[in-house]
């Protein structure tokens, strides 16, 4: 986003230069319509951009949000809008380094560069952000954020399934709750949270739908075009009205069995922000197309709806966040369970893991994804590890190949 607004005259510029350039395929360039709903979401930047301006404008609150495990229901209930800020731009790395080791997480290094060079519009116009204690570097990066920015820190238990983890957690959410009301003036009502867990659910359930869609034999759209199906801001009506559009363009679709037919691939791992989607155009341009992403920027959020019949909503959205299975837990088994079913549905001939670079806890995880991969699932399994420079690129897209060819034996031997 270091292009994507001018701080000077405070607005968003318009050629879409949130995407630093090596992120944006010309493959991609030239499929994306200039209607319908890709065409909505390859301006997700714009439009959330201007939705959280009127928003401001009226008065709502904007909070930000670096985190899956934060429910997004309680800001909305709190009648604010709630905002992603996780960075994705290679570009803001270098002057976090000012500030942060150059040994970090190019996620965390971005968006702390966008908190320093003040290019983040929505960084910028956020009443607070809620700083959730997932990742040490994550954590000591939010105290630097916080000497001048309003911080909420939302701690996550350790241990999720011990019986007391959720005692913890509904303590910590019912906090948050009290914080938002007191720092905006509001009365978050049952009522009001049960409304957002209704718009969540059927936002949930679009995106759901969509990447179901993967599981045919010649899925009707890419894993890239499958990705550009999201939005930093939850709840957005038109959003909610596209995700549908996509639903019923692409199950109309006629299918073109040479152009999805690729090897299928699951990826896994940490989250592909927006920008930050370079591994998997590599793995779409060298013979693949992902069918399943498991991670926070695919499947993670979305496969589990929060009950919208709770009698108390707030223990209800405890419940739901706490089944994330996100490696910053200890222990983690429902990752590979999900993997498991996941590998069942959409029928992947291989795994990719994508690490970014000192990510330990997805780093050590992968040891247990490996074995699964071989031991479970009888697939191949290739762990990359990178940060958000493309200077690896063709090494990664030689390791891919690799991949694919073994894929294509493997296959050849079994015919
Ligand atoms: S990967 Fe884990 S820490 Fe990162 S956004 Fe997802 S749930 Fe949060
Ligand atoms: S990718 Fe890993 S190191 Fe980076 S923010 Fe997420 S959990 Fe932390």
């Amino acid at each position: 986003m270091g292009k994507c607004y001018d701080d000077k005259k405070r607005q968003i510029n318009t050629d879409d230069p949130c995407n630093p350039p090596q992120c944006s395929p010309e493959n991609l360039a030239e499929k994306t319509p200039q209607n319908g709903p890709l065409a909505w979401f390859g301006k997700m930047i714009q439009n959330c951009y201007e939705y959280a301006s009127e928003a401001k404008a009226r008065g709502k609150r904007i909070v930000g949000i670096m985190c899956e495990y934060t429910p997004r229901e309680l800001i909305m209930a709190a009648d604010a809008v709630p905002v992603c800020l996780c960075g994705g731009s290679a570009e803001m790395i270098p002057v976090a380094e000012e500030h942060l080791p150059a040994n970090l997480c190019p996620l965390i290094k971005s968006t702390y560069g966008y908190h320093i060079q003040k290019a983040n519009p929505f960084l910028e116009m956020v009443d607070l952000i809620v700083a959730e204690t997932t990742c040490d570097g994550k954590k000591k990066m939010y105290e630097l954020m916080g000497r001048i920015r309003p911080i909420y820190v939302l701690e996550l238990p350790q241990k999720p399934t011990d019986s007391d983890a959720m005692v913890h957690w509904v303590s910590e959410l019912r906090k948050l709750k009290t914080k938002l009301e007191n720092h905006f003036g509001v009365d978050v009502t049952d009522e009001k949270i049960k409304q957002a867990i209704r718009i969540m659910n059927r936002e949930r359930m679009l995106r759901r739908e969509l990447a179901e869609l993967m599981k045919s034999d010649v899925p009707p759209l890419t894993g890239r075009q499958l990705l550009e199906f999201k939005s930093i801001i939850s709840g957005i009506s038109a959003d909610l009205e596209q995700y549908a559009e996509g639903i019923k363009l692409f199950k109309s679709k006629k299918l073109d069995s040479q152009k999805n037919s690729g090897v299928r691939v699951l990826m896994t791992g940490v989250p592909m922000v927006h920008g930050a989607e370079r591994v998997l155009d590599i793995v779409e341009s060298h013979g693949g197309l992902v069918v399943c992403a498991d991670n926070c920027t695919g499947l993670k959020p979305i496969l589990e709806d929060v009950d919208e019949s709770a009698v108390d909503p707030m223990l209800a959205l405890a419940e739901r966040y706490l089944r994330l299975p996100c490696a910053v837990m200890t222990k983690n088994d429902r990752r590979l369970e999900l993997l498991c079913e996941l590998a069942a549905e959409y029928r992947p001939q291989c795994i990719i893991e994508l690490i970014w670079q000192t990510c330990t806890t997805y780093d050590v995880e992968s040891y247990l994804i490996k074995q699964l991969a071989g031991k479970e699932l009888g697939i191949p399994y290739l762990r990359i590890e990178t940060d958000y420079s493309p200077s690896d690129s063709a090494r990664i897209a030689l390791r891919v190949e690799a991949l694919f060819e073994t894929v294509r034996q493997r296959a050849g031997d079994t015919n």
